[in-house]
């Protein structure tokens, strides 16, 4: 008889996910005296008991849902069998001061990076043009595709040069209460530790968004405006934008790398397409390293509410003091609420691809997906679009959707991205290097030049959380220190950025 491989994360589990890339065969025996009476695909469940309807399911410890119907032990539990709980209520969670959790710090990690002026630290070294409206993209992917033609060979120092492309700044209700989000986060974004401080911005002139919040206070601010009345045609506002860039450019390209401390790193975590096996491998492995760098005196960032939103009571029991758990619920309440004004709930989160991957709901989603904010305290919950004001883990309040939540993660001030994926997606930002992850050895073979690191091994036992953990912590610092590129920097394949704009348009 068949023994195949199958993972079960805590002793209060009655289900188990099947690890081998073939999934459990009919006849297989699992576990003592329990013999898969179907076949299971990799990354679903198994029935390890005899579940009578309303009957509670669970994983991680905790309940992913109630049976619907009798399910006999060693089937597979699908989607359709259970019920969803309802999410934890907000307004009745208590913090409760817990016993600070005794951190051993880490001494004598550093990597190699780019210093600026305002104390951060860049991993890349990167000219950013931003603009105040979506009517001037067009110049700027123009001037873009100059300045790479013609001035970026002359400035070999310099990474990139990219345009902050967005499709806000006019034909909004920019008093709106809301509309404090897109505008914060354009303002953050040209502030990112990897365009050195330099920024740059192309505005039309009438738009309602003004170029003068987004270049700000900095002396070194430069703004072209399209509308000067001292520009005739279109090529003389190019040879302007150029000479503006040029002068960055100069600065940028004297800069050199030089060694700083991991308190100066800013790793955002971010899962995409997730399945079964990313709760199990990808990241518990990433959640193990971002212990690492905030014992290092680093700082971790992780987000996604809608994937943490069941999950809440332990993220409050983590918080450092009470003002956290409360920035921490009302974060919550208000993306409740905005999910209620367009009739949805949290559950609309989970795609037919994690399905497939083997996670039946949003619950089972969120145990799997808090994992990797690892184990430290939360020191501080930030709103989206505002850039973090201190060092260790934090919760920055964004949407699960990947490129909106990397656009949000970058306007906090992160200067590497790590990112688990179960299914596969080539997601990559330019402005930062994103280490992929793969939660599966299946995954990582088939796609060995889009994944980095191949956390599979942990959920096939053959290495441990712990080991896999040490292996990306080194690897962060390698990346971060531009020693070896990931593999979207290899090929140049970079999403768009994507605000998140909660106001209306006019
Ligand atoms: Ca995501």
């Amino acid at each position: 008889m068949n023994n195949p491989a199958i993972f079960r994360i805590s002793p209060l589990d009655n289900v188990a996910i099947a690890t081998d890339i073939g999934g459990i065969k009919i006849g297989d025996l699992v576990a003592a005296g329990i013999v898969a009476t179907e076949h299971i695909p990799m990354a679903h469940k198994i029935a390890l008991i005899n579940f009578k309807t309303g009957d509670a399911i669970v994983r991680y410890g905790y309940k992913i849902g109630t049976a619907i119907c009798d399910i006999p032990m060693g089937s597979w539990i699908q989607e359709h069998m259970l019920e969803t709980p309802e999410a934890p209520a907000l307004d009745e969670i208590k913090y409760s001061k817990s016993i600070p959790k005794q951190v051993e710090k880490l001494e004598g990690f550093r990597f190699e990076g780019y210093r600026n002026e305002d104390g951060s630290v860049g991993t890349k070294n990167i000219l950013g043009i931003s603009m105040s409206v979506h009517c001037v993209a067009g110049f700027a992917n123009h001037i873009i595709t100059r300045i790479k033609n013609q001035l970026l060979p002359l400035y070999p120092n310099v990474d990139d040069v990219i345009a902050l492309n967005h499709t806000y700044g006019c034909g909004i209700a920019i008093n709106a209460p809301a509309a404090i989000i897109p505008i914060r986060t354009i303002h953050n974004l040209a502030r990112n530790p990897n365009l050195g401080g330099e920024i740059l911005v192309l505005a039309l002139g009438c738009e309602k968004l003004r170029p003068e919040t987004i270049a700000g206070e900095e002396a070194e601010s430069d703004i072209l405006y399209m509308q000067d009345e001292s520009l005739t045609g279109f090529e003389e506002m190019m040879q302007a934008a150029l000479q503006m860039a040029e002068r960055h450019l100069k600065k940028l390209n004297a800069r050199k790398r030089e060694t700083c401390d991991v308190s100066d790193l800013i790793v955002g975590m971010q899962c995409g397409g997730s399945d079964a096996f990313s709760g199990i491998s990808g990241n518990p492995v990433a959640g193990f390293a971002a212990d690492l760098i905030v014992r290092a005196g680093g700082t971790v960032l992780f987000s996604e509410v809608t994937e943490v939103r069941d999950a809440v009571e332990q993220l409050v029991a983590r918080t450092a003091d009470e003002e956290v758990a409360e920035k921490l619920i009302n974060e919550m309440k208000w993306y409740d609420a905005y999910l209620d004004k367009g009739n949805a709930d949290r559950a609309a989160n989970t795609t037919p691809g994690n399905k497939k991957g083997g996670l039946s709901n949003i619950v089972e989603k969120a145990l799997g997906s808090v994992v990797k904010s690892g184990t430290m305290p939360i020191v501080d919950v930030v709103s989206p679009g505002d850039r973090i004001k201190k060092k260790g883990l934090q919760f920055v309040a964004t949407p699960a959707s990947d490129f909106v939540c990397g656009t949000l993660q970058l306007a906090a001030g992160m200067n590497v991205h790590v990112f688990i994926t179960g299914r596969g997606t080539p997601y990559g930002l330019a402005m930062v290097p994103v280490i992929k992850i793969s939660s599966n050895t299946k995954l990582a073979s088939r796609w060995h030049d889009l994944i980095d690191f191949d956390a599979g091994p942990v959920a096939t036992g053959e290495k441990t959380i712990s080991a896999m953990g040490w292996e990306l912590f080194h690897l962060i610092l390698d990346i971060a220190s531009g020693k070896k590129k990931v593999a979207t920097d290899v090929l140049g394949l970079y999403n768009e950025l994507a605000l998140f704009n909660p106001g209306p348009l006019t």
